[in-house]
C-alpha cells in the first residue's frame, strides 16, 4: 500500500498521487483497483472527432453565409448558417447525452425528441411550413415517441416501467394541453395522438400493473 506524507493516510490501487492533496505517493504500490475503461477512451476520440467536424462546419457555414453572402435559392435574405447552427447543437446535445453515463434512456429519448421538434419549429418558421409542422408533423412525431415509450414500458426488466409511462403521459399531456389552448378545434393527428396515449398508458397500467406498484415502492419508499 502506498502513503501519504503529508495526509498520513494509505491508499489502496495503483495511485502515483494523493487524491486529497495531490503529493506524491511513498511505498509501493499494488494492482489496479479499478479497471481500465478501454471501451470509453475509445468513444472519447471518435466524440472529439464528430465535435471537430461540427465546428468545422459551422465555421465554413458561417463564413459562406455571411461573409461571402452565399444564399439558398428562393430565401434570399434568409441567414441559414443560423439554423445550421441550431440544428448543429440539438445533435450536438443528443450526442453529449449518449456518452453522459447514468441517465436512463427514457429521459435522454424524451429530451432529444423535444429539442428536435424545437429545431424543427423554428425551421418550419423560417421557410414557412408551420402549418402543416403543427397540424401533423409534431403530433405524429409525439405519437410515435408515445408508442416507443409505451412498448419500452412494456417489455422493460430492469424496473423502468414507471419512468418510460410517465415520459410517455408527460409528452401527451404537454402537448394536449398546448394543442388546447392554441387552437379553438383539435387537428385529426393530435386527437390520435392523445387517445393513442391514453389507451397505451391503461394497457401498460392493465398488463404491468405489479411492476409498476413495485417501481413506485422502490422510487418513493412507500
Ligand atoms: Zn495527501
Amino acid at each position: 500500500m502506498r502513503r501519504c506524507p503529508y495526509c498520513k493516510v494509505g491508499i489502496v490501487g495503483d495511485l502515483v498521487k494523493c487524491p486529497l492533496c495531490q503529493s506524491k505517493l511513498t511505498g509501493t504500490g499494488e494492482d489496479p483497483c479499478y479497471p481500465k475503461f478501454e471501451a470509453q477512451k475509445k468513444r472519447s476520440i471518435i466524440y472529439k472527432i464528430q465535435l471537430f467536424l461540427a465546428w468545422m462546419l459551422l465555421i465554413v457555414g458561417i463564413g459562406l453565409d455571411f461573409m461571402v453572402g452565399l444564399r439558398l435559392p428562393g430565401y434570399p435574405k434568409l441567414h441559414w448558417s443560423l439554423l445550421l447552427a441550431l440544428w448543429l447543437m440539438v445533435v450536438e446535445f443528443g450526442i453529449m447525452r449518449q456518452f453522459k453515463p447514468g441517465t436512463g434512456s427514457a429521459g435522454k429519448v424524451t429530451m432529444l425528441v423535444l429539442l428536435t421538434i424545437a429545431g424543427w419549429c423554428v425551421t418550419a418558421y423560417f421557410f414557412g411550413f408551420m402549418k402543416i409542422t403543427v397540424d401533423l408533423v409534431i403530433p405524429s412525431a409525439l405519437a410515435a415517441m408515445i408508442t416507443a415509450h409505451f412498448v419500452l414500458a412494456m417489455i422493460d426488466r430492469n424496473g423502468n416501467t414507471m419512468a418510460h409511462l410517465l415520459a410517455g403521459l408527460l409528452l401527451a399531456v404537454v402537448s394536449g394541453v398546448i394543442c388546447y389552448f392554441t387552437k379553438t378545434k383539435m387537428p385529426l393527428a393530435w386527437a390520435v395522438c392523445l387517445m393513442v396515449s391514453v389507451v397505451l398508458f391503461a394497457g401498460a397500467v392493465i398488463f404491468r400493473g405489479r411492476a409498476v406498484a413495485a417501481e413506485l415502492r422502490r422510487r418513493f419508499h412507500i
